[in-house]
């Protein structure tokens, strides 16, 4: 079973202290969502363990399957099975989207096990069916063009078709219509299974009603300050975080 362990971990960012401290474990067969209002830290957490170049790990650990993944390369941290939506560059100029899944499947996949071709684009057909994308979509070049939400089905096609063991989306709610919603959430709830698992950041419970989550955490000033159910996200769509950050005495 994948697992994730995040332990103790703090960052920085251009010499500023934003996570404090995060603990989190996530497994196979599990959706953790992590909520909380602006500027906390939880786009941070998703990016130092993407390993973007701009956020320094100052302390703590994370591991992969019991691998350290703060020694990983962002392409390593790829092949052992971890995704992160903004992994992947916005823009490769003269490169088709559906030759650069291809790429970046087989570098996951290794060397002499490479997908055939035709059957590569077979299961790309079916899986950009069931995102309701358009197949002429395939042969365009990455991202470029790509409106705001082909942008996130893209995401999640991406995301498919490289069957991660562990993968973290970061507001792919952001600016999507009810229906291109529920599109995204059907192809990651298609990949629900115990050989994934699931960090999905947002800023609102609505994504949450689609995908709905095992556990729920909230993120203030750079630390997990309370871990539930779905009820806590309910809770907290309800009456917003104020009475959260009243109770733990946290002022901003
Ligand atoms: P959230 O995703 O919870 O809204 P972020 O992780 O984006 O919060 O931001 C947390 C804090 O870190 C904010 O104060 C933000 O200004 C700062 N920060 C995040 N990324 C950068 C960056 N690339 N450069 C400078 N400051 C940043
Ligand atoms: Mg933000
Ligand atoms: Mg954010």
């Amino acid at each position: 079973v994948p697992e994730l362990k995040i332990n103790e971990l703090r960052a920085s960012v251009e010499g500023k202290e934003i996570l404090k401290g995060v603990n989190l474990t996530v497994r196979g067969g599990e959706v953790h969502a992590i909520m909380g209002p602006n500027g906390t830290g939880k786009s941070t957490l998703a990016s130092s363990l993407m390993g973007h170049p701009k956020y320094e790990v100052t302390s703590g650990t994370v591991s992969l399957d019991g691998e350290d993944l703060l020694e990983m390369s962002v392409d390593e941290r790829a092949r052992n099975g971890l995704f992160l939506a903004m992994q992947y560059p916005s823009e490769i100029a003269g490169v088709s989207n559906a030759n650069f899944m291809r790429m970046a499947l087989n570098a996951k996949r290794g060397e002499g096990n490479e997908i055939p071709v035709l059957k590569f684009h077979r299961e790309l057909q079916n899986k950009m069916k069931s995102l309701s994308i358009d197949t002429a979509f395939a042969e365009r070049y990455l991202n470029e063009g790509f409106s705001g939400g082909e942008k996130k089905r893209n995401e999640i096609l991406q995301m498919s078709v490289l069957e991660p063991r562990i993968a973290i989306l970061d507001e792919i709610d952001s600016g999507l219509d009810i229906d291109a919603l529920r599109i995204v959430a059907d192809g990651v709830n298609a990949l629900r299974g115990p050989a994934f698992g699931l960090l999905i950041i947002t800023h609102y419970q609505r994504l949450l009603q689609y995908i709905v989550p095992d556990h729920v955490h909230v993120m203030m000033q750079g630390r997990i300050v309370r871990s539930g159910t779905r009820e806590l996200a309910e809770e907290l769509e309800a009456r917003g975080y104020d009475w959260l950050k009243d109770e733990l005495g946290i002022e901003d």
